[in-house]
């Protein structure tokens, strides 16, 4: 942490002041000083003065006479100008006055030159040194830009992360790959005794809030070694070089310290592929990863230094990097599963207080995509909810609504919404619920709710899957796209008008459409033929086409026919059954938010009931 400290004035101004402060003194109060106690007088005065023996003493310098008088009641020196005058030392001998020539100071040269010529640069010097010194602890705790290549490499110790393998949950492929090298920690002779090497380093990719950062310090908690972490960031610096001089730096410090785990975070900071950059790439950048790569190689594995790295890029990484000796260890870091999820959830709500009712397999279903940083924040979330409820435990509906939290913000209870856009929206979202119900392939309804939120939503149906599957079939996809058509198709049947209202289902029913067409094969049309690829997979995973401009036309015609086929089939559902549409919105707009149960209940009673 930079500690920031507030801006102090500029260095000029206490300068500035020092100067005035000396002027005031040299032209006021010395002269008045002096003044005081040295009186001038003319020199026929002087010369009085000694004829009348009121002159006790006299000093001859070269321009002045100075001398004391005999009764000394106010003034106790006096001064006198030299006047060529061959008599004055008669004249002072027969008034019998002590008197001296003072010697003319012989400066010898040597002085003279260390007077004017040292000194002066010795202070300046000295100053230099002063202003460096407050100018690096002003840009941060001695790390500044002026510390060249001084590394800012935290040294976590055991005892401070205090982190183990407990305390990430499920993730079990990459902790399995991880124990090697805390084994390796603990005991490198079994190693060495076979013949072994020990990977130098091991890269850890996923999607953000994995626990990839968490993973690298339970790894260093297990094998209580310390524990070097710095940021890929951290190595790019203002001056060129200052990179590269970290990273010998780095390494130098680790060597010492050895056996003991460097944890560089974020590499693709600095491990960007070389030629990859559209202007020309970045010196430093590349110095600073040609530095790491001469280090990797540099340093004896059987020392034990274990070098981690993580990074939700690792397309984009060097392919030097990658290779054997270096980061040839790949440890996956991916999404949590549903029962990953599930004790992702008990291992942070190991921190609350929590009702004994608490079903996290509920919470763990319905947060089919979350990550473990997600997962926690839901925990804190509900934790902060049951405070705000005056409760002193968390109950199953904090951690319910905690959830939508994360996923779609918080309720906006006063949001002003007129009784025809409330139905519309009613309407809407039971036509969502519809459709999805009377699919065979599709999630069984959870919750339904017209309750704004902040992230913008007017209202939402949520599903959730029993069983979580991997792969999704074709028919899947279709009851996918048909159960986001549902909402409109509700609208179109009910109002004989459209809205705005849909903006989001057909973003989302667009995007499931193209992937159906073009990577997952699931077109006549292009057969398995690949028309894109995925950019980041671990970041939002945006794509980008691979076909002629022709080609790219033909695809948007055979989305367009999907989602055309869909929306039909979607009115189709709702038409026949219009009546349950009516009697569920009815429902809905009276309770504001219902239950799949609840919503099941009605839908397979009998429509006489009404
Ligand atoms: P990243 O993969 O982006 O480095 P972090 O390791 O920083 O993610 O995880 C952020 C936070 O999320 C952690 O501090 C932890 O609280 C929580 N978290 C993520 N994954 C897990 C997990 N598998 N088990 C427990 N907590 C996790
Ligand atoms: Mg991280
Ligand atoms: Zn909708």
């Amino acid at each position: 942490m930079k500690e920031i400290k507030p801006p102090k004035k500029p260095i000029l101004f206490y300068y500035g002041i020092a100067i005035v402060i000396l002027l005031l003194l040299n032209s006021f109060i010395f002269p008045a000083v002096m003044e005081h106690s040295v009186k001038e007088v003319d020199y026929g005065t002087f010369l009085n003065m000694v004829e009348d023996g009121k002159v006790k003493e006299v000093e001859i310098n070269d321009n002045t006479i100075m001398f004391k008088p005999v009764k000394t009641n106010k003034v106790k020196l006096y001064k006198t100008g030299v006047i060529d005058d061959p008599q004055l030392v008669t004249r002072l001998h027969d008034a019998n006055v002590k008197f001296t020539k003072v010697i003319p100071r012989e400066t010898s040269p040597l002085l003279n030159f260390i007077l004017s010529w040292i000194l002066p640069f010795l202070i300046f010097i000295a100053i230099g040194q002063w202003l460096m010194k407050r100018m690096q602890n002003r840009l941060g705790g001695g790390s500044g830009a002026l510390s060249f290549g001084k590394s800012n490499a935290k040294v976590y110790v055991e005892a401070q992360t205090g982190i183990t393998f407990k305390d990430v949950a499920g993730q079990d492929e990459a902790k399995e790959a991880l124990q090697e090298i805390v084994d390796f920690l603990h005991n490198p002779k079994k190693y060495r005794e076979i013949g072994a090497n020990i990977p130098k380093g091991a890269l850890l990719v996923g999607p953000p809030g994995t626990g990839k950062t968490l993973l690298a310090k339970a790894v260093a908690g297990e094998s209580k070694v310390p524990f070097f972490s710095i940021s890929g960031s951290e190595f790019v610096e203002m001056f060129v070089g200052m990179g590269a001089a970290r990273v010998r730096d780095l390494f130098k410090q680790a060597q010492e310290k050895a056996p003991c785990i460097v944890f560089i975070d974020e590499i693709d900071a600095i491990g960007k592929s070389r030629n990859s950059g559209m202007m020309g790439g970045n010196d430093e950048r590349e110095q600073t990863l040609n530095q790491l790569l001469t280090e990797m190689d540099g340093f004896d594995p059987d020392k034990g230094v274990v070098i981690l790295a993580a990074t939700n890029r690792p397309e984009t990484l060097d392919k030097a990097l990658l290779r054997p000796g270096r980061f040839d260890r790949r440890v996956p870091v991916e999404l949590p599963d549903l029962a990953g999820r599930e004790s992702i959830l008990k291992v942070h709500a190991a921190k609350v207080k929590l009702e004994d009712n608490v079903d996290f397999n509920v919470i763990a279903r319905a947060t089919s995509g979350a990550s473990g940083a997600d997962l926690a924040n839901i925990i804190n979330e509900a934790a902060l909810r049951a405070v705000r409820m005056g409760r002193t435990k968390v109950n199953q509906s904090d951690l319910e609504e905690s959830v939508e939290v994360v996923i779609a913000g918080y309720q906006r209870k006063n949001a002003v919404i007129s009784m025809k856009d409330k139905l519309t929206i009613a309407y809407h979202e039971i036509g969502h619920a519809l459709v999805a119900a009377k699919q065979s392939h599709s999630a069984p309804v959870h919750k339904i709710t017209i309750i704004p939120r902040t992230s913008g939503a007017l209202g939402y149906t949520m599903q959730v899957d029993e069983h979580e599957t991997i792969l999704m079939t074709k028919e899947q996809a279709l009851d996918k796209i048909t159960t986001f058509m549902g909402g409109r198709a509700a609208e179109e049947i009910i109002n004989k008008t459209i809205t705005s209202g849909a903006s989001n289902d057909i973003e989302q029913a667009t995007k499931i459409a193209r992937a159906m067409v073009t990577r997952f094969g699931m077109s006549d049309e292009f057969d398995m033929m690949a028309l894109e690829t995925v950019n980041n997979p671990y970041l939002g995973g945006d794509t980008s086409l691979l076909v002629s401009a022709d080609t790219a036309a033909k695809i948007d015609a055979e989305i367009l026919n999907i989602i055309k086929s869909c929306h039909q089939k979607a009115i189709r559902i709702l038409e026949e059954n219009k009546d349950k549409l009516h009697e569920l919105t009815k429902f809905l707009l009276e309770k504001e938010t219902i239950t799949g149960e609840e919503f099941m209940k009605i839908l397979e009673a009998k429509t006489a009931e009404i």
